[in-house]
């Protein structure tokens, strides 16, 4: 049986948001992402969206003490009970504790830890090309190489972190979609 409490990560632009699509159709659970919570949040004009909207525009991170109080809030709604695919959360050290700390409490721990990878400089083009299509405010080239360096000093800690948790899969985040899609379900089976 598939795993059912996922969480993807990898660079900006790797791929996760169009594989969360897939995976979370397949296994019926829901999709959490604390960027597409903190835009709407942003959208809404909330006291959160307001403290966040600068720093996302910039390409840095919102404060651990917000994106934790979100995730916490929405992964302890009913439908997270049957699993849940996060995706851009954690993405730091502390963050990721936090979660761990949360999950034990419910006594769900994560089950797989999908870590794409992908060349950079391709990412930096595919990102680029997004930004064209959505209009999003922090795609812009500058912002995008600092969201890359913040990835690299943040993020990419986790990847250690999840290895030693044992839960660690790396799958390869170049060529197609559908491709992609395999080798990912491959890595869940
Ligand atoms: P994303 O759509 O996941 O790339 O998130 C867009 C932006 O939201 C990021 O560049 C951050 O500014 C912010 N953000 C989303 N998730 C987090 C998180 N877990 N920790 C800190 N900031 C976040």
């Amino acid at each position: 049986m598939s795993a059912t409490r996922i969480l993807l990560l990898g660079a900006p632009g790797a791929g996760k948001g169009t594989q969360a699509a897939m995976l979370i159709e397949r296994l019926g659970i829901p999709h959490i992402s604390t960027g597409d919570m903190l835009r709407q949040a942003v959208a809404d004009g909330t006291e959160v969206g307001k403290k966040a909207k600068a720093v996302m525009d910039s390409g840095q991170l919102v404060s651990d003490e917000i994106v934790i109080a979100i995730a916490e809030e929405r992964l302890s709604q009913p439908d997270a009970e049957k699993g849940f695919l996060l995706d851009g959360f954690p993405r730091t050290l502390p963050q990721a504790e936090a979660l761990s700390a949360l999950l034990d409490k419910l006594g769900t721990p994560l089950e797989a830890c999908v870590a794409l990878t992908v060349d950079t400089e391709a990412v930096v083009q595919r990102l680029l090309k997004r930004a064209e299509i959505e209009g999003r405010a922090d795609d812009n080239e500058e912002t995008i190489r600092e969201r890359m360096s913040v990835y690299e000093e943040q993020t990419a800690p986790l990847l250690p972190f999840y290895e030693k948790a044992g839960v660690l899969k790396y799958v390869d985040g170049m060529g197609e979609v559908d491709e992609i899609a395999k080798r990912v379900e491959d890595a869940l089976a």
